[in-house]
């Protein structure tokens, strides 16, 4: 059977060309970037060309960039080395309720260390409202950090707006961008953009990569110790082939930024109107037209994630679901509870994300075999024959807490 991937913001395949090139500097081109023999050196100049291609994707200057692992190690980075290096100044960070764990879970964890946190509410599109941000700023608030589109129902934040806010105001803007890196236009200057967070894999290069962009003069601490890397901000040997990578994965994505997306948006915008069109009792989550250009999300209601994935896995189709029954929680995601989702229909929820390897073709199939799927869920839920009575169903028999 042939197997079709739709879950490119849970990780994207490594480009042909990168691979090739990761090979290259794992083998031949071995050397540690801190050697100051021809095989160290050969390593520093690649390191330093990747350096350029990712300031490059992001409009930023080559020394604003510091490597990382990726987006988690980015994101407690950024949030972690501001607060410790801006507590005399405050201890107060803003941000919203729809981040990824990587941003809630590094602020839940200063709000055990003496920080105060505020998190934002969203709207029904999932969208931060800029006056939020300006009521609930003190003369404490040292960060706020909004990330650029959510992952799960793709929205993307009025980010250049929060950051002449934060500009104005003095306080540092720090934006998980790991789903928008490579994936949507960002300058980092124009958007008054602080501190920045990405990812390789979410752009077509290799996992246990990223970069954070740090402006130059921003207040912040190393929160890994150890040797002089990265200008003494981030210590430890430079993975040089994963750095690599990522920087001809950032050239490729600057390249065909323009062409992919306009591709991948005609999908998109393809599924969701059909969905629309056939699918009784289904719901677009996110905003209708700020989102990622790969990015679908719909709840069916009567259905359940869960159920709904399995059936498409079975027609050879990977696709994900806002509801978190299939990693052993019973909580359906935070983010659809966040934009007003009733337990129910948050957990009818599935998301399709494209990227730039999906055709035409696999998007018939698809919007073949929903219809399908969901009549015959539908029809084995008890409450769906119900459903012309409007009767509040709880769709989900799997799941008993809620
Ligand atoms: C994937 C993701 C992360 C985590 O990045 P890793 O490189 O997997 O650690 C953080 N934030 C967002 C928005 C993501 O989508």
């Amino acid at each position: 059977m042939k197997r079709i991937y739709f879950d490119h913001s849970a990780t994207t395949p490594v480009d042909k060309d990168v691979a090739k090139l990761v090979l290259e500097y794992m083998t031949d081109k071995f050397g540690n970037a801190s050697s100051i023999h021809s095989f160290g050196r050969e390593a520093r100049r690649a390191v330093e060309e990747s350096r350029e291609k990712v300031a490059a994707l992001l409009g930023a200057e080559n020394n604003e960039i510091f490597f990382t692992s990726g987006g988690t190690e980015g994101d407690n980075f950024a949030i972690k080395g501001v607060a410790y290096a801006n507590r005399k100044k405050g201890n107060h960070i803003i941000t919203s309720s729809i981040e990824h764990h990587a941003v809630l879970h590094t602020c839940e964890y200063l709000a055990k260390n003496g920080f105060e946190i505020t998190y934002l509410p969203v709207d029904e599109y999932g969208m931060v409202n800029v006056e939020d941000v300006k009521n609930a700023i003190t003369d404490k608030t040292i960060l706020i950090s909004v990330m650029y589109a959510n992952n799960e129902v793709g929205t993307i934040q009025p980010i250049k707006e929060i950051g002449a806010l934060a500009k104005a105001r003095g306080i540092y803007f720090h934006t998980d961008a790991v789903q928008a890196a490579g994936n949507y236009p960002i300058n980092v200057k124009d958007e008054n953009i602080d501190l920045l967070t990405m990812s390789g894999h979410k752009l077509y290069g290799p996992k246990g990569t990223g970069a954070l962009y740090i402006r130059r003069g921003v207040r912040i601490e190393p929160v890994q110790h150890g040797g002089a890397h990265e200008r003494n901000m981030r210590a430890g040997t430079e993975n040089a082939p994963g750095i690599v990578g990522l920087g001809l994965a950032c050239e490729i994505a600057k390249r065909e930024m323009n062409e992919k997306n306009s591709r991948i948006a005609a999908l998109r915008d393809k599924i969701i109107r059909e969905v629309t069109a056939k699918i009784p009792h289904a719901k677009l989550n996110g905003h209708p037209t700020l989102r990622l250009p790969g990015n679908v999300n719909f709840s069916f209601l009567y259905v359940e994630g869960e159920s709904l994935l399995l059936n498409l896995d079975m027609k050879g189709i990977a696709a994900s679901s806002g509801s978190a029954c299939t990693s052993g929680s019973l909580d359906p995601s935070h983010v659809l509870l966040a934009m007003g989702l009733t337990h129910e229909v948050a957990h009818g929820s599935l998301r399709v994300t494209l990227g730039r390897g999906n055709t035409e073709e696999e998007v018939d199939y698809l919007l073949e075999v929903l219809p399908e799927i969901l009549d015959r869920l539908r029809a084995m839920s008890p409450l769906y024959g119900e459903s012309a009575n409007l009767k509040p169903a709880n769709p989900c028999s799997t799941c008993h807490v809620h």
